[in-house]
């Protein structure tokens, strides 16, 4: 993992690091769904959007189409991908988490993605 300076992070995340740009927080996550319950807290409590601000786990996908990203990572992780993995793959392509969950709320909807444990998605 590359070490960018953040010397005021008091652990090594082990997922890597959450931010929020409205309010300067940090915040060092261990697995990649912290990200999304982070998400949701922050969200909940004071409407801003936490996006990655780095990612130290597998995540690359080739898209930034929520179903398509998926699938492509729904082949090394066929017991379902977390949520904050396939958020983690989007940032990169420019997608907030709070838009991925949108979409990943609309999918599940319509049928074309299912849970199978609970905040890991697969495609159908
Ligand atoms: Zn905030």
């Amino acid at each position: 993992m590359p070490d960018d300076g953040d010397a005021e992070l008091a652990e090594k995340p082990r997922a890597g690091v959450v931010t929020c740009p409205s309010c300067d927080l940090h915040v060092a996550v261990a697995e990649p769904n912290d990200a999304v319950e982070l998400y949701r807290r922050h969200a909940n409590v004071t409407g801003h959007d936490v996006e990655w601000e780095r990612v130290a786990f597998d995540a690359d996908v080739e898209t930034d189409d929520v179903k398509q990203a998926l699938v492509e990572l729904g082949e090394n992780h066929p017991d379902g991908v977390e949520l904050g993995r396939l958020a983690a793959a989007l940032a990169d392509a420019g997608v907030a988490i709070g838009d991925t969950l949108d979409a990943v709320r609309d999918l599940r909807m319509s049928g074309e993605i299912y849970e199978p444990r609970d905040d890991h998605v697969l495609a159908v």
